[in-house]
Formats: structure tokens, sequence, C-alpha cells
């Protein structure tokens, strides 16, 4: 598959654009590629499906923000939500963006009549620990969802005659167009409920408890949303099922800070252990483990640990984390320990070089995350 391009990009719109400003830049590249009037030109339709998919995202304030935070890595691909349009959602996307004019279904011949009626998306919350985040992990929850009720039979829909689509002519800014749009009684599905329980709704449907496992990938984000296909909750006259969104909660760490795929720690050390150097024991997402602090240590030095960060959720490689040494100031002495410091107030050993005094040291250590 080649590369997908910024949904902006094909919107050609900046990334601060107005929803005003979205709508208007799909309203004129659907009209320009709208399949009715590109018939000679086969590439017309994937330019219109890519402007349907940017817009659906965009135009969704909770798809657009995880889109900016995430790309297209928080799309489509990946088992998570959105993306992959066909011209079913298409059509039924521009009741919002250009009234009754297109209707429902203006793009002939390429669709069947009826169909497939899916379920409505199940969202959960799923609270996860740095630990988990950092290994991915499997978890199984309770969901309660509509499953359809045992005893249900279907007959032809009366209304739509079992076509799943009611036709009409329509007078439009193309011209005169033969619309169709979904029979809203079947919703397309051209079968409507004979006989059901009495436990069950309208659509023969009714509550049930399940235990889904699901599988979160190692390096998910708080605010991310995964999809799992097929598990929310089924769809109406023998429908598909809606999918299971699970949003991604991260629980706070008590000792370690996140930031992206690295975790950064604060280290207080003793004046001795700075002084004299030291194996010091510190808090990893994979359990503790030693470290060595050089004799001399400055107050503000920061170590780095290779890959003992978060893998990163698009796969590249894993984050590091950042040790922050801090030197703990005693703020109370003995008489004796005062006297001994008081002696050494002058001791050239005590006093910064030059180097450290023009600030060299905190520039170095800048140097370290530009
Ligand atoms: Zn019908």
């Amino acid at each position: 598959m080649s590369q997908k391009r910024d949904y902006y990009d094909v919107l050609g719109i900046a990334k601060n654009a107005t929803e005003a400003e979205i709508k208007s830049a799909y309203r004129k590249l659907a009209l320009k590629y709208h399949p009715d009037k590109n018939q000679d030109d086969p590439s017309a339709e994937d330019k219109f499906k890519e402007a349907a998919e940017a817009y659906e995202i965009l135009s969704n304030s909770e798809k657009r923000g995880a889109y900016d935070r995430f790309g297209h890595a928080g799309m489509g691909q990946g088992g998570f939500s959105g993306g992959g349009m066909n011209m079913d959602d298409i059509f039924s996307q521009f009741g919002d963006i250009f009234g009754s004019a297109f209707g429902g279904g203006s793009f002939g011949g390429s669709r069947s009549n009826k169909r497939v009626v899916k379920g409505s998306n199940l969202r959960v919350k799923m609270k996860l620990t740095l630990e988990e985040i950092a290994t991915g992990v499997k978890k199984k929850i309770k969901v309660n969802k509509l499953v359809q009720a045992d005893g249900v039979t279907y007959k032809t829909c009366t209304t739509c005659k079992g076509a799943g689509r009611m036709t009409q002519m329509t007078q439009t800014f193309l011209g005169a167009m033969q619309t169709q749009t979904t029979c809203n009684v079947c919703q397309g599905a051209g079968q409507m409920i004979d006989q059901k329980p009495s436990d069950s709704d309208q659509y023969g449907l009714r509550k049930q408890e399940e235990v889904i496992e699901i599988e979160i990938p190692g390096g998910v984000e708080d605010g991310m949303q995964l999809s799992v296909r097929g598990k929310g909750n089924a769809g109406p006259f023998n429908g598909v099922n809606g999918d299971l969104i699970v949003v991604i909660e991260e629980a706070e760490h008590p000792e370690l800070k996140r930031e992206n795929e690295h975790i950064h720690f604060e280290s207080v050390v003793t004046i001795s252990d700075a002084i004299l150097g030291a194996s010091i024991e510190i808090p990893t997402i994979s359990g503790k483990v030693k470290i060595k602090i050089d004799p001399g240590t400055q107050s503000g030095k920061v170590l780095r640990l290779k890959g003992k960060g978060l893998p990163n959720i698009q796969g590249y490689g894993t984050g590091d984390q950042f040790v922050h040494i801090h030197v703990w100031t005693p703020t109370k002495v003995t008489k004796e320990e005062k006297e001994w410091f008081e002696k050494n107030r002058e001791n050239a050993n005590f006093k910064p070089t030059d180097r450290e005094k023009e600030g060299g040291f905190f520039k170095r250590m800048r140097d370290i995350f530009s």
C-alpha cells in the first residue's frame, strides 16, 4: 500500500482550520471528484474516497484529536478506529454537507441495493499501569452488549418490498437526478421482524454480559482509542456487530514520569555519595536496578539508561530512562560537623571551577536534550 497522504493536505487546509473551512474544502472536492461527473476518469473515485475519509476524520473533534496526536497510526491500520470508507458511508455523510441535494445514493450501478446493518459501537475505558503499557497486556473485560435474542424471525420489509431502498427523482444543482434513500423502516436490510421474544427490543435484540479478551499493544498513550472489530452491539436484521472501542487511561506512577516513550526519574542522593561516588538502587518500569554514581557527581546531572523506556507505538524502537540527580543538602548538622564545614568554607576544593561558574555544567545538561 502506498503512503497515506496527510488529511490536511488532502483537503488543502491548514492544521488549525475551522469546522466551516473543513466543510467548505470537502464540499469543493466532493463536487469536483463526484463519480457521476467523472465517469471517464477512474482516478476520480479514489480522490473522492480520499477526500471523504479526510473529512470523516477531521470533521469529528474526537477523531481529529487522535489524528493530530498519533497521525495515521491512530486511524485505519493496526486495529485503531477510523479510515477505510465505502461508498455507502460516504453518501450517508452527504446529508450533513449537501442537505438533501445529493440524497442517498446517486452513485448508481456499483452498489447492491440491500445493505447489511451494522450494530452500534460499545465504548469502555481501560486503566493501565506504566508497567502494563511497557510490555503490552492481555485483559479480560466484562461488557453488557446487545445480542440477537433466540427465536427472532424475519419477513420481507413491507415498506420497501425488500429492496432496502426507496427511489425518487430530485432536482439538484447538478440537474435532475434519480436518488435513492435507505428505507427508514428496515434501515436498508430489506427485512423486518416477524416474531420476537417479549424480552427483546424492537429489533429483536437484548442485553447480555460477555467477557472479552483484549490484547493491548505496548506503548499506548492516555486517550488513545483501540477498536476491536465485531465485538460491539449486534446489528439489527441479522446485521454485523459494531465494534468495541477501548479508551486507554494511564494510571499515574508513584515514582516515574512518562514523556512519550521516555521515562524520567528524580533521584535524590546524599552529599557523601555525590562526593565519594556510590552505587544506588532506582526504580524502572522493569523493576529495580543499580546504577553507579561517579565520584564528584554534580547536582543536576542526568544519566541516561538506554532502552529502559517504553516501546514506540509505531514500532520505532524503545525509549530511554533519564535519571536526574539531585544532591541533598543536609538541613541540620551537629556542632562538630558545623565546625568542620566552617573551617572548609574557603577550601579551594569546595569551590566551583571557572568552567562550572560560567554555567558550563548546565549548558552541557541542556545539550543532552537538544
Ligand atoms: Zn424496508
